[in-house]
């Protein structure tokens, strides 16, 4: 009976596919947003600026799609990132190139091309799983959607918790959980520091795969919580 119940769980609560999916946002660009060597429109030397500097053009360049996520914000490729600087780097070239500025180019497209890209590289880095998943990636680790929780307790653990959400009969109950899930949330964030800083990128894998897991029990407390 047991066994069936754990199937049943399984199969109704633990679909990875559930996870939300990062949005999309864009980032900020200072000084040094410098990837391409020429303008893809005038075709003069540009350092590598995102925006042509040329007065006559001005033209807004393609997405870097040659390098990653940290390097065009400007950080260290480390789980552990500082929020704000990334926020700031974030809004400010977001607001260099947001498509209103180029509305008259002839590359008004590109603004988009590069606008989009930008949020989505935001959002990768800003998301702590998100974040996690990517730096795996970029270590030839991958997490495919179909992975499957390994460690028993963890499985137990968020099997006692999802009975615990659909039992909970008020909003402090459900509060409570929330907070204890929020807290198991953080830990898993510090080990998987921790594995990151020491290059154990098999032990990160196993830790993010139980973090997904408990952000999706988050979210069904959280959905719960709205209808409570
Ligand atoms: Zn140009």
């Amino acid at each position: 009976m047991f066994t069936r119940f754990l199937k049943e769980v399984t199969i109704k609560k633990f679909n990875l596919n559930r996870l939300n999916q990062p949005s999309h946002y864009s980032r900020a660009f200072s000084i040094n947003t410098r990837f391409l060597k020429a303008c893809s429109v005038c075709g003069n030397e540009i350092d590598q600026k995102l925006i042509c500097p040329f007065k006559d053009c001005g033209s807004i360049q393609p997405p870097p799609y040659s390098i990653n996520y940290f390097e065009f914000f400007e950080l260290n490729p480390s789980y552990k990132i500082d929020p704000q600087s990334l926020r700031l780097k974030f809004f400010d070239i977001q607001r260099k190139t947001h498509p209103d500025n180029f509305y008259s180019k002839t590359n008004a497209g590109s603004s988009e091309d590069l606008s989009s890209w930008v949020n989505k590289a935001y959002e990768t880095l800003k998301n702590p799983l998100s974040r996690a998943i990517y730096l795996l990636e970029l270590n030839q680790v991958y997490i495919g959607e179909s992975m499957e929780l390994r460690d028993q307790s963890i499985l137990l653990e968020i099997m006692e918790l999802n009975e615990a959400i659909e039992d909970a009969q008020n909003a402090d109950a459900l509060h409570k959980i929330i907070i204890e899930v929020k807290v198991k949330l953080r830990d898993l964030e510090n080990q998987i520091a921790s594995e990151f800083d020491n290059k154990n990128y098999k032990e990160a894998q196993r830790l993010v795969i139980n973090f997904k897991y408990f952000q999706n029990t988050l979210l069904s407390a959280q959905k719960r919580q709205e209808i409570i």
